[in-house]
């Protein structure tokens, strides 16, 4: 690996108009400052505003810049996606277009992963000033997340770099449906940890809605653990073995000219196995939903423009 390692600056950009120019100048900067040879890679994950107009201004500005804008809004992760699919670096480093993800820890990232280390995640050393319903929202999905599929992923971020090996991992994984952080975390690989504080998202808020944090959550869920539908199983023995008792005294009674007691235990019975039973349908329900989605084998995202700046290294 020589000075002139490639690195290419994956950005998702989304409604980011009054953000975007400074935070490739400021990411720039830092670049240009460490001698460190880039191509940056813009995806336009179908923004409604003028995102696009300053995208290609940027490329005309930018030589190795390629900029890639989405027919319509795929989310975050297909962006993620495309940025991937078109990186051409000895290493691709992923980050977001607000500043979040301060771009002075990435020299840091590039000299551990010259070292020899293969992904290079930033973990959130604090989340930020967020929501304390967001906090604990993303609380409880961490945890469920680690109890289900054995990955930590609390404080993950996609702050990461990504040795060319990995992305030609990725690439093979052909999910439509993909959850960057908990793959990026199932592929292995000799990965290390930089420690960094998210400061406040500079201008506009987040552009993630609670819908589209739910349907990832359920993503995250089902592609990495099927122990939800064995929780189906579990409670169905849990309730056979509560029914044999039952079965029991009922016949007890019915035998004894008593049948008629024990209504209140009918009804409840019935409320709770109602629900129970409801609950699992749903459970699996959201997994035949996740098939029926994968086997359409759409494409991730669909792209109306690509324009490629090519020409001299930026002095
Ligand atoms: N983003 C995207 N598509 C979307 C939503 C967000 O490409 O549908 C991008 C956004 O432009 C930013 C990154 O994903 O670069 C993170 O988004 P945001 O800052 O809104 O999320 P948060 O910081 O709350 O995680
Ligand atoms: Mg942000």
């Amino acid at each position: 690996m020589g000075r002139s390692d490639l690195i290419s600056i994956i950005i998702p950009v989304y409604n980011e108009e009054k953000q975007i120019r400074e935070s490739i100048q400021a990411i720039g900067a830092v670049l240009q400052k460490n001698s460190i040879s880039y191509e940056f890679i813009l995806v336009d994950d179908g923004s409604k505003d003028n995102t696009w107009a300053i995208l290609m201004d940027l490329a005309a500005s930018y030589p190795g810049m390629q900029v890639i804008r989405f027919s319509r809004n795929f989310g975050k992760e297909a962006a993620l996606c495309a940025g991937l699919d078109a990186a051409r670096g000895d290493a691709a480093l992923i980050m977001d277009a607000d500043l979040q993800h301060p771009p002075e820890f990435i020299p840091e990232m590039i000299r551990l992963w010259k070292t020899g280390y293969e992904i290079v995640e930033g973990v959130k050393s604090s989340r930020g000033r967020e929501k304390l319903s967001n906090r604990f929202f993303a609380r409880v999905f961490y945890d469920m997340m680690q109890r289900l599929s054995g990955f930590d992923l609390h404080n993950a971020s996609d702050f990461k770099l990504l040795d060319a090996k990995v992305v030609a991992a990725w690439r093979q994984m052909p999910e439509r449906h993909t959850f960057f952080r908990g793959m990026a975390a199932w592929v292995g690989f000799q990965r290390t940890a930089v420690s960094f504080e998210v400061p406040e998202r500079p201008i506009g808020g987040s552009k993630w809605s609670k819908l589209h944090l739910f349907k990832l959550a359920m993503t995250a869920i089902t592609s990495f653990s099927s122990i939800p539908l064995q929780i189906v199983t579990f409670l169905g023995i849990i309730f056979l073995l509560g029914a044999i008792p039952l079965i029991f005294q009922t016949l007890y009674l019915y035998f004894h000219g008593d049948a008629r007691a024990g209504f209140t235990t009918v009804i409840v019975l019935l409320l709770i196995i109602g629900s129970i039973l409801m609950i699992s349908l749903g459970i699996i329900g959201m997994y035949i939903a996740k098939i029926f989605e994968e086997v359409k084998f759409r494409p991730r995202y669909l792209i109306t423009e690509k324009l490629e700046h090519r020409g001299e290294e930026p002095k």
